[in-house]
């Protein structure tokens, strides 16, 4: 077994069977393993049991977390804290009531307990004496996971207060009957390395909706962390099979570091683990230390001096994470500097530690969170990076070193590893079909359902608006970044990518739009044609799915695309960088004036602002800038119109250059428009306008 690091035998014996399937099937075999090998293995699995507590034996020692009148009398006497785990059956809980005074003198002389309510009581409910309920409840929300967890509910003078997680160490005596254990934040620690593996398992053998893992061709180059003391890089034979990691990470500040063609050579006899930032080498261990041989990371598997070799690379970067066995998201470094193996820091305040009462008398301890505390996975520095989405989007499986623990995640479900509660999960998935792997074949297109269909589109809306929220490095990038992401839409969809639009949903995908907090000035250089949003900064809201403008409806009408082109940068990437678009409409244009410094401009008819000032121009839309800074002289250019509603929604284009005034001179976007949404107005001003349709270039 020449993959696996010679001292981690128990994530080795895991890894055996990491390939077997439930029901026997192979998917070929692990890293460095015999295929023969069918180790049993064993599974942890959070048990769900019922919290339930008998009559506790009069002798369990107290813990000393509680005060005398706590203990005794209180929440935590035997029979009361019977009657509030008993909550889940009656609803009700347990209720007491206690002296104001009292709890705050013992809060103050250390009562966990007595400290929560005196911090939970809400000032200028001032009354002597204090009314508590507490009821523990399995936890209702379908997102939240371990599945089964349990909360508890404070009440506080007949007023609910707050909702507790509870968890407990996996070492406790209550551990059997508390589902969630307390967050994991040794994450180096070998016994974290083995419940990712379990994590990873339980994956590959139960989760339906995962595409299983495959025996994947390795990627040009690969790091060998076989001795992670003294990495090397490894350039793959033709075909070469094996299991590999890909890592996804922020360089951010840190300084120039990877392979060229300079230290090629020398790098495939070893790399001086010293010579590189502590992200990449926490990287090297984790892998070796999860019993994986090989490791992508794009600095030092492609070449940093050669464009050639970086074109070609990145034309890959769609299927070496999807083909990747799992990928390492160093979510929470913020450079390449920072790593992502250091211990991880508890919550302030932290966690409140409660005495529990087991069924069988022991008495435990619980810990308290609460519920509005929620890990926010958007603001980690990996998710500020435009490069990292599609890395994440496009890898089925995935260890996330998160700022506050390590978390799995996959195509079925995002946990903390070691089980701890992972609240309600908001990152974007891919639909599964997208893996599906009859989509490889370009010349064939498998069926897509009306269900497919929809959600692939809403999908692609979704990742859009995400990207775009995101910052690059490299202005130039912006459509190379998301290059994979659209080649993992176009083997579903079989359609022509142009420049961040698709040729099947051109007009919808026309009507991208920006709000006034994420105007900024158009790049300086050239990106994108100006109809592409590939051509702004910030944020964009892609076309949504708007029923007035459904195009299955025959009230529903459009413009006519007399052709769209676009010129890739170059051949070998034709979903990156592009040189030139040019879209030529058939279509009616109504010169249109707007103020489009306002944050949101009103869009007028023009030759209604000659008339006399008791007449107001006639109001035929709302315009939202594409950019900060744009031009006077406009024209409204209706996409679609829905003549029942009578909505419509278009462009805001102007001339390309202002010495082109010419007849058949291009156009350019600079807005977008719909019809107001109290629906005043109308699209009357469509049809009794005298503009002719024509047909015109936007560019
Ligand atoms: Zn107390
Ligand atoms: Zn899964």
């Amino acid at each position: 077994m020449p993959c696996f690091p010679p001292l981690c035998a128990p994530v080795r014996r895991h890894l055996r069977g990491l390939f077997h399937r439930k029901g026997g099937g192979s998917q070929g075999a692990a890293p460095g393993s015999t295929s023969s090998s069918k180790t049993a293995l064993p599974t942890v699995e959070p048990k769900e049991v019922a919290l339930q507590a008998d009559s506790v034996a009069e002798s369990s020692s107290p813990p000393s977390l509680v005060c005398a009148f706590c203990r005794e009398t209180g929440l935590f006497a035997p029979g009361h804290f019977r009657e509030a785990l008993d909550a889940q059956l009656s609803y009700a809980g347990f209720s007491y009531s206690t002296a104001w005074s009292q709890v705050q003198a013992s809060a103050a002389e250390g009562c966990n307990w007595c400290r929560l309510l005196s911090s939970t009581r809400t000032e200028g409910m001032y009354k002597e004496t204090l009314r508590v309920t507490v009821g523990f409840r399995v936890h209702a929300s379908n997102n939240t996971t371990p599945k089964g967890v349990q909360t508890l509910k404070l009440v506080l003078d007949d007023t609910p207060h707050s909702v507790y997680y509870v968890s407990t160490d996996p070492d406790d005596v209550a551990a059997s009957l508390i589902v969630a254990k307390t967050c994991v934040r040794k994450l180096s620690s070998h016994s974290t390395y083995v419940m990712a593996t379990n994590c990873i398992m339980d994956c590959i053998r139960n989760h339906e909706r995962c595409p299983p893992p495959h025996s994947a061709t390795l990627p040009a180059r690969v790091i060998d962390c076989l001795d992670p003391a003294k990495p090397r890089l490894h350039v793959s034979n033709k075909d070469e099979q094996a299991a590999y990691l890909a890592l996804s990470y922020t360089r951010g500040t840190t300084s120039s570091f990877g392979t060229t063609t300079d230290t090629l050579d020398a790098y495939l006899l070893g790399i001086d683990m010293e010579s590189l930032p502590q992200t990449i080498r926490d990287a090297i261990r984790s892998t070796h230390a999860l019993g994986v041989r090989y490791l992508w990371v794009d600095a030092l598997c492609i070449l940093q001096d050669s464009e050639t070799d970086k074109i070609h690379e990145i034309a890959q970067m769609g299927s070496i994470f999807r083909n990747a066995y799992f990928t390492i998201i160093a979510s929470s470094a913020r450079s390449a500097d920072e790593g992502f193996l250091q211990d991880r820091v508890p919550p302030s305040p932290p966690d409140i530690t409660l005495p529990f009462r087991c069924s069988d008398g022991q008495v435990g301890a619980m810990s308290l969170s609460p519920i509005w505390r929620q890990y926010d996975g958007s603001s980690e520095p990996v998710c500020q990076r435009a490069w990292c989405l599609e890395e994440r989007l496009l890898s089925p499986r995935a260890l996330i070193y998160a700022s506050h623990t390590l978390q799995y995640h996959c195509q079925t479900t995002t946990v903390n590893v070691g089980n701890a509660v992972c609240g309600p999960i908001t990152g974007h998935r891919l639909p599964n079909l997208l893996f599906r792997s009859d989509f490889d074949d370009r010349n064939t297109s498998p069926a897509l359902s009306p269900n497919d269909t929809k959600a692939l589109r809403y999908s692609w809306i979704e990742a859009v608006g995400e990207y775009t929220q995101r910052s690059l490095g490299d202005p130039a990038d912006k459509l190379v970044a998301f290059a994979a992401v659209a080649e993992v839409f176009q083997r579903a969809w079989k359609s022509e990518y142009l420049a961040g639009l698709w040729r099947h949903s051109l007009v919808q995908d026309l009507l991208w739009y920006k709000t006034s907090e994420s105007r900024h000035p158009r790049p300086e250089r050239y990106r994108a044609p100006t109809w592409s949003w590939a051509s702004v900064d910030g944020h964009v809201w892609p076309s949504l799915l708007d029923d007035r403008l459904d195009l299955e409806s025959v009230d529903t009408q459009t413009c006519d695309i007399l052709s769209c082109e676009v010129t890739p940068v170059t051949a070998d990437l034709p979903l990156g960088q592009v040189s030139s678009g040019v879209l030529t409409l058939r279509a009616r244009m109504f010169k249109a004036s707007w103020n489009p410094a306002a944050s949101m401009p009103d869009l007028y008819l023009y030759d209604k602002l000659d008339q006399p000032t008791d007449t107001l121009p006639l109001h035929i839309g709302c315009a939202y800038p594409d950019s900060d800074v744009d031009a006077k002289e406009i024209w409204a250019l209706p996409l679609m119109w829905n003549t029942k509603t009578q909505h419509a929604a278009g462009l805001i284009v102007t001339r390309l250059t202002d010495s082109t005034a010419t007849e058949n001179a291009p156009f350019r976007r600079v807005g977008y428009f719909h019809s107001p949404e109290d629906g005043s107005g109308g699209l009357w001003w469509m049809s009794a306008s005298d503009e002719e349709r024509r047909d015109f270039v936007i560019e």
